[in-house]
């Protein structure tokens, strides 16, 4: 009996891992359900640009603290407080950082964000073979420095941007627990009531939960995704 329960199991893993990384939210259902996992599907088809890594492929040290790391809580005073990204802290609290795009798109510069200061963002809009709109990707640099880009000549807000192209030079040297870059992806379809501002005016993180393998927010309408999902190592 034990190797044909076995052999049961195998067979059935790909299948869960598959449904496990769809994150259609759990309010669609039918058609909706349908159109999401069509959307979500086309989004992971992209392979991203690391952010730290420069046109001849080198990226500085970095690590992800446990805490720092996507789904993870943020320590004994912000336990409610679940993380839907990735922190990549670079070197010995380095903040000449340059960061590069992750996938082609428009920037949206950011200042004075609760909790992120500045923050970078870039959207992709991701239509189907007829051009319709499916949704948006969109990802998230936060505790960036704009005000030390701008002054090094680099103000990208509004631009169309290409991969692995330079959108950043600095993070923000005061950022609680040490400077680093805030990686963020998030997925919107266009009926989504959600918006691109990064967290909601009244500081709450929006959608309490676990974020094992990124996840819809039923309120506010929009999802994250994890790095892997678009074939990214961080
Ligand atoms: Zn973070």
């Amino acid at each position: 009996m034990k190797p044909i329960t076995l052999l049961v199991l195998t067979a059935a893993l790909p299948v869960l891992a598959f449904g496990a990384d769809m994150m259609t939210p759990a309010y669609y259902t039918g058609n909706l359900k349908g159109e999401a996992d069509v959307f979500l599907s086309a989004c992971q088809q992209i392979h991203m640009h690391h952010p730290l890594e420069n046109p001849e492929g080198r990226m500085p040290d970095y690590r992800i603290p446990r805490w720092g790391a996507f789904g993870a809580g943020k320590g004994p005073t912000r336990t409610e407080q679940h993380h839907p990204a990735e922190d990549l802290h670079i070197g010995q609290r380095e903040t000449a950082v340059e960061l590069y795009a992750a996938h082609d798109g428009i920037i949206s510069t950011v200042r004075d964000a609760p909790k992120y200061r500045h923050y970078i963002s870039i959207t992709k809009i991701i239509t189907d073979p007829d051009g319709r709109e499916l949704g948006k990707l969109v990802t998230l640099y936060g505790h960036v420095d704009l005000d030390l880009d701008e002054a090094a000549g680099l103000n990208l807000n509004g631009k169309t941007v290409k991969a692995g192209e330079l959108i950043s030079k600095h993070l923000y040297g005061q950022t609680r627990g040490g400077p680093h870059l805030h990686f963020e992806i998030r997925y919107y379809r266009p009926t989504d009531r959600g918006t691109e501002e990064f967290y909601s005016m009244n500081g709450s993180v929006p959608g309490a939960g676990e974020w094992p393998k990124g996840r819809w927010d039923p309120d506010t309408g929009y999802g994250f995704g994890l790095a892997e999902n678009h074939a990214l190592k961080l």
